[in-house]
């Protein structure tokens, strides 16, 4: 035999003599329980498979690096922002949102941004949107909302109805409605797109002062995006164009890359601001709060295996690094919470072990132990327990985020100025938006609310009519619905246009 040669083995390195023909009981004879070879094999195949995320299940990723641009120390601590020029190892996984694994990416949804970044301070990760906001500020309404963007429990298809009905009756939701339905809803790729944190974090400096930030990562290659019927003929054609897009770019040495611009508020600055920054239906407007370049962002390596490190990537907003913190702002604090918990469940408690997602820069030195395929040395005969006397890892005082007020009675508290909720999407649609991309927004929305029964489209018609009478007038128009009932619907409270819109009223 030539030297070198690898020999197949089973699983456990057991050199394999054939890997075509089963073990039989005579030429034609049935097969051997004694075939152990072909049951671990069958085995293993009918585990191939694992849980798809519940959200953003399509999804693709690269390794590259992120490097700070300009000084912010003065406003946080962290280490890999702590100098000018500093390099940090990221991996990137952009994905939709609604969509299984197998579905299209150019669908009209938001795409997911997420960045892990391997810090010498642990992993942080950025686990942000296309969008700089969102559907709901509440993660109670978070389940319910995701339940009308996939399949109805009867057809198992995709339903305007179901999809229209929760909007409509959520009217915080216009913002994110107006932005997804403009052409941005179905970016050209994920080159071409911008990431921004959408929620409101802290960054905290040496001195324990503190401020609250918005990332904003603004594509190098320029916003790109398909019309309706691009995207719908690319579906079609090429379902993984941008999958396949990121791939060849990056194979091709034709790098993309973002520029990182923060926005920045002091506590003092925060106080006085016309919106509430814990509202994640809300962006700050430039011209209040300038958004400053701080990094560039570099996607140069593709994964040399799609399951082991894009499937198996797991990003959480609670991993933050001592001078990054979490904000009020309520979709943030569950998003901490229900990361963690879905990667439990989708990869196993010792997810943590697997190489997308160990610390690179810096070792884990924890107390946890054991729990299925803990695959290291689970720490040898170091003790598992705190305190102790044995040399362990101790804790270090200064990665703690300082001390932080809260007050306040305990209660279910809705959002106490629901008017403001159509002045941004207004605005976006009337300053913003060019002549074509208002065409191309209300030919989508046509195109999509029009699917829908007709009670749920004068519901609706009257939300974009509130953010701005022209925006619900052409809605109206193509739609073919009387203008007159859809300002009638639109002076009304949201539960007062429930009860005129309700089953059976139209
Ligand atoms: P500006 O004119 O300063 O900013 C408008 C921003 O809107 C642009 O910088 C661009 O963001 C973004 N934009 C352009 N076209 C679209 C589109 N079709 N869909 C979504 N976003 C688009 O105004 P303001 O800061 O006062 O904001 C006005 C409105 O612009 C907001 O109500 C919001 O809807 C939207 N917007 C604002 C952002 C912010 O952080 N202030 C961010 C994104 C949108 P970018 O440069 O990030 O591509």
């Amino acid at each position: 035999m030539a030297k070198n040669k690898k020999i197949l083995t089973t699983a456990f390195g057991i050199p394999l003599a054939e890997d075509q023909n089963s073990l039989t009981a005579g030429e034609r004879g049935p097969v051997l329980m004694q075939d152990v070879h072909l049951l671990e094999k069958l085995a293993h195949f009918d585990r191939e498979r694992i849980p798809e995320r519940v959200v953003h299940a399509k999804g693709a990723g690269a390794y590259g690096y992120f490097e700070v641009t300009a000084d912010v120390t003065k406003y946080t601590k962290a280490k890999f922002l702590s100098e000018v020029g500093k390099r940090t190892e990221v991996f990137v996984r952009f994905s939709t949102v609604g969509g299984e694994k197998g579905s299209p990416d150019s669908a009209r949804d938001p795409r997911g941004f997420a960045v892990k970044f391997y810090t010498e301070e642990g992993n942080y990760d950025m686990t942000g949107n296309n969008t700089p906001v969102f559907f709901i500020r509440d993660p109670l309404k978070f389940p319910d909302f995701i339940h009308t963007q996939k399949r109805h429990p009867a057809t198992n298809l995709p339903d305007a109805n179901m999809f229209w009905d929760f909007l409509s009756l959520t009217p915080e939701s216009i913002h994110q409605v107006t932005i997804l339905f403009s052409d941005r809803g179905t970016p050209a790729t994920f080159r071409h797109m911008n990431g921004y944190s959408s929620h409101t974090f802290k960054w905290y400096n040496d001195k324990d002062e503190y401020f609250w930030v918005q990332y904003h990562f603004k594509t190098d290659q320029g916003i790109k995006n398909l019309t309706r019927e691009a995207a719908t003929r690319i579906a079609g054609e090429n379902p993984n164009h941008a999958t396949r897009d990121l791939y060849e770019a990056i194979e091709r040495g034709d790098y993309p890359s973002w520029t990182l611009e923060m926005q920045i508020l002091t506590p003092e600055q925060a106080k006085n601001f016309p919106w509430d920054i814990f509202d994640i239906t809300k962006v700050w407007p430039h011209d209040e709060v300038p958004p400053i370049k701080v990094a560039r962002l570099v996607l140069n390596r593709n994964p040399k295996n799609y399951f082991a490190e894009v499937e198996q990537s797991a990003f959480s907003p609670g991993n933050l690094v001592p001078g990054i913190a979490a904000s009020p702002d309520k979709m943030l604090q569950a998003r901490l919470f229900s990361y963690h918990d879905t990667h439990i469940h989708r990869l196993g408690l010792n997810y943590h072990l697997l190489p997308v997602n160990a610390p690179k820069a810096a070792p884990e030195m924890s107390y946890q132990r054991d729990g299925f395929m803990r695959l290291d040395d689970n720490s040898g005969g170091e003790p598992n327990y705190w305190p102790n006397s044995f040399g362990g890892p101790v804790p270090d005082p200064t990665a703690g985020e300082p001390p932080f007020d809260v007050s306040g009675d305990a209660a279910r508290y809705s959002f106490s100025h629901p008017n403001d909720d159509f002045v941004q999407s207004g605005n976006l649609y009337r300053d913003v938006m060019t002549v074509q991309g208002r065409d191309n927004l209300i030919g989508n929305i046509v195109d999509h609310l029009g699917g829908a029964i007709n009670r749920i489209q004068y519901r609706q018609t009257a939300i974009f009519y509130k953010a701005d009478p022209d925006y619900g007038k052409r809605v109206a128009d193509g739609l073919g619905l009387d203008i007159k009932e859809v300002e009638r619907l639109a002076e009304m409270s949201n539960e007062e246009r429930a009860e005129a819109t309700k089953d059976g009223s139209y």
